[in-house]
C-alpha cells in the first residue's frame, strides 16, 4: 500500500480543488494531477503541477501573441518538424513537477539526469518509513551470460525463495537497528543523520522532481529503454503513459523519432545503399566493427 489513509485523503481533498485560470491547461493532465500512479511494490509517481500543452510548443516555436495555434494537423505537423530537426528550445517551454516515491538504489541512476530541479525528502529532519523494494518474483533474475548490466534467467524454486528471505530480513534487521539507535529510552539516541547509514538501498526515498519537456524526453528516451534497468523503466514507463495524455502530439512525435527511430552513421548509411544496389555487404566489407555490425543487424531486423 503506497499510501496512508491520511495521505489518501489528503489528495482527494487536493482533487476536489479547482481554480479559475486564464492560463491554458491540459484535459489529459488535469485528469491525472496529484492522483499517485503506483509503480514497484511500494512506490509512485504523482503530477503535483505541469505548465503548458502541445499548443505551447507551437507558440514557442512561433513567437506568436495569441494562442499561437493554427490548426490541430498544422500543429502536429510543426512539432513533428521540430522533434525530426532537434529544435529542442520550444519543448522547453513545457515544463512538469513530479512527486515520486521510490528506492534508493532507483534514485542514484535518476539523479544522474542533471537537468532537473530536485528536493528530497530529508532523513536528517525525519525518520524514514520501514518500506523496503522486495522484487517480485518476475523480476528476480540472475547474472546475465551475454551483457554484464543486465539480467539473464530467472530464479526459481529454493534459491528464489532464499534470495527473498534474505532480502527481506536483512532489511527488517537493519531497520530494526536503525530504530533501535534513534530511540531515547534509557540513551541519549543516535542523531537521524547518522542512524540511517545502515540502512540498505532498497529502502524508499521521494523526491518532488521537476524538469522541462526537452530534458524529460531525454531522460525518457533513456530509461523507458530495453536497456535500461527494470526498476527505473516502469517509472519511466508510467511518466510515458502521463506525458501521453498531456502533450499527446509531441509525444506522438518523441515515440516516432526517438524510441521508435535510430540514429545512423555515415558507413552504416552507405552500407544501406549499398545493399539497396543489390551488394553483399558483410561486416567484413561493411567498414564497421563487430559489435557495430551486430548493432546494424538487430536494427535492421
Ligand atoms: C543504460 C544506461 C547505463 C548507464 N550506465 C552507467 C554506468 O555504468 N556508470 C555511470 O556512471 N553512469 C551510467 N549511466 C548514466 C549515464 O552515463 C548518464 O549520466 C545519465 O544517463 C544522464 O544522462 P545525461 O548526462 O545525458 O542527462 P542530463 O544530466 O539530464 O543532461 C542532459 C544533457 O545536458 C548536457 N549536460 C548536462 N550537464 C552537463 C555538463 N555538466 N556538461 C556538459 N553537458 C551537460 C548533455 O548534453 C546531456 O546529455 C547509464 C545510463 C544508462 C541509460
Amino acid at each position: 500500500m503506497p499510501l496512508s489513509p491520511d495521505q489518501a485523503a489528503e489528495i482527494t481533498a487536493q482533487r476536489a480543488q479547482t481554480t479559475p485560470t486564464r492560463r491554458v491547461t491540459s484535459p489529459g493532465m488535469e485528469e491525472r494531477l496529484y492522483t499517485a500512479h503506483p509503480v514497484l511494490d511500494h512506490g509512485f509517481v504523482r503530477v503535483i503541477d505541469y505548465m503548458g500543452d502541445d499548443a505551447a510548443i507551437c507558440q514557442a516555436a512561433r513567437v506568436s501573441y495569441g494562442k499561437g495555434t493554427k490548426s490541430v494537423s498544422n500543429d502536429e505537423g510543426l512539432i513533428r518538424y521540430l522533434m525530426r530537426h532537434w529544435h529542442s528550445t520550444p519543448f522547453e517551454m513545457c515544463e512538469i513537477k513530479l512527486h515520486v516515491k521510490l528506492p534508493v538504489f532507483v534514485a542514484r541512476q535518476w539523479i544522474r539526469h542533471r537537468t532537473a530541479n530536485v528536493n528530497e525528502y530529508s532523513a536528517r529532519y525525519s525518520i524514514l518509513d520501514r518500506e523496503f523494494y522486495i522484487p517480485a518474483p518476475d523480476a528476480l533474475a540472475a547474472q546475465s551470460t551475454v551483457n554484464n548490466q543486465g539480467r539473464g534467467e530467472l530464479l526459481e524454486g529454493e534459491e528464489a525463495a532464499r534470495v527473498l528471505e534474505m532480502l527481506k530480513s536483512d532489511a527488517m534487521r537493519a531497520y530494526d537497528h536503525y530504530e533501535a539507535m534513534l530511540s531515547t529510552e534509557g540513551q541519549k539516541g543516535l542523531a537521524r543523520e547518522l542512524a540511517r547509514m545502515n540502512l540498505p538501498a532498497n529502502i524508499y526515498t521521494q523526491w518532488y522532481w521537476k524538469v522541462d519537456l526537452h530534458n524529460l524526453f531525454h531522460f525518457l528516451r533513456l530509461r523507458a529503454d530495453v536497456h535500461a534497468q527494470y526498476e527505473i523503466r516502469v517509472y519511466a514507463e508510467t511518466i510515458c503513459e502521463i506525458v501521453a495524455d498531456w502533450v499527446p502530439a509531441a509525444f506522438k512525435a518523441f515515440e516516432d523519432y526517438r524510441m521508435g527511430g535510430v540514429n545512423l552513421s555515415a558507413t552504416a548509411l552507405d552500407c544501406i545503399r549499398r545493399m539497396l544496389k543489390g551488394e553483399e555487404v558483410t561486416q567484413e566489407n561493411s567498414g564497421m566493427s563487430k559489435g557495430e555490425w551486430r548493432e546494424f543487424e538487430g536494427v535492421l531486423e
